[in-house]
């Protein structure tokens, strides 16, 4: 059990700064247990059998040790959401040293000039050293995958991949035969039966873990030792409680040759630590840092929130 009587358990709701997947405020539990606090924060589309994932994660970090640091600091990529070149731009200048951004492209509504201009003042913003990656986040079906992989990364002057451009693996590695840009699969790893099979219908060339969806900081390396791609950790835009899971993979990875998207806590309009996970000259330090009582009361959620929260994880508890 991760609940227990006594109060250990602090329900948190925090603004996000822009809309950012359909979410504007971001909710979940914290725990704290004998080894440290841990974050339980499912999105709400998860029904309970897909939330157990999030709380075996949960549980090892409030009861377990996590794996053994190999490196004390992590360098991540700066986040660019589907807004126009200018503020395209002033994300990237305002990153505090990142020379890797990731970009969303494919918004629903949107023109595909768009991706391509919001491209183009990224790089022009990273100047020519830095790299730049897209993420389509599934929406694209093969022909335009295709064909616009192959326009952005000429805006781009060379894209450093292309993550879940297409929502299934056989489209994924369809779109792989076709263009000579790396594809990192996601969703297809995060939300799958089964995350070896990106690897068995070649369909990837990186793989993107989490840790809350993969079962924990373990778990996570198990796949990601058997899984035979590069990996990027990249968050599930939780507070600093639970990117510390996220830094403690990274840690602990034999090898990191890119940049991880776990530089995510500045999309929330609060932390519940008093220094935030936040990068310094381009990454993360290899921290694990503690909530504070006056941020745990300002970002607390109001009763009826705490209540379907708390409601939420019992639900999950009974099916492990
Ligand atoms: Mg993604």
């Amino acid at each position: 059990m991760i609940i227990r009587e006594g109060g250990n358990t602090h329900v948190f709701a925090i603004a996000m700064r822009t809309r950012f997947r359909g979410i504007t405020v971001r909710e979940g539990v914290l725990v704290r247990g004998p080894a440290g606090w841990a974050e339980f924060s499912p999105f709400a589309d998860y029904d309970p059998p897909a939330c157990v994932p999030w709380l075996r994660a949960a549980r090892e970090a409030a009861y377990d040790v996590w794996p053994e640091a190999l490196r004390d600091r992590i360098p991540v990529n700066c986040t660019v959401p589907a807004v126009g070149p200018e503020q395209a731009m002033a994300v990237v200048t305002r990153s505090a040293g990142c020379r890797t951004a990731k970009v969303k492209v494919a918004e629903p509504g949107q023109p595909d000039s768009d991706d391509l201009a919001r491209v183009e003042a990224v790089r022009e913003a990273l100047g020519p050293s830095g790299r730049v990656r897209v993420d389509a986040n599934g929406l694209w079906d093969v022909d335009t995958a295709v064909r616009m992989i192959k326009l952005l990364d000429k805006a781009a002057g060379g894209l450093e991949y292309v993550e879940q451009p297409c929502a299934t693996v056989e489209e994924l590695a369809e779109v792989r035969r076709k263009v000579d840009v790396p594809i990192a699969a996601d969703e297809s790893i995060r939300r799958a039966a089964d995350p070896y099979r990106v690897v068995r219908l070649h369909a990837a060339d990186i793989a993107v873990l989490k840790v809350q969806p993969l079962g924990g900081v373990r778990a996570a390396l198990r796949i990601a030792e058997q899984i035979g791609l590069p990996v990027v950790v990249s968050s599930a835009l939780e507070t600093s409680v639970g990117i510390a899971a996220g830094v403690a993979l990274a840690a602990a990875l034999p090898e990191l040759p890119y940049a991880c998207g776990l530089a995510t806590v500045q999309m929330l309009t609060g932390d519940v630590v008093a220094e935030p996970l936040l990068p310094v000259d381009g990454a993360l330090p290899v921290i694990r840092p503690e909530p504070d009582p006056d941020r745990l009361s300002t970002f607390a959620a109001d009763e009826a929130t705490r209540a379907r929260w708390m409601e939420r994880l019992a639900l999950v508890e009974e099916l492990t």
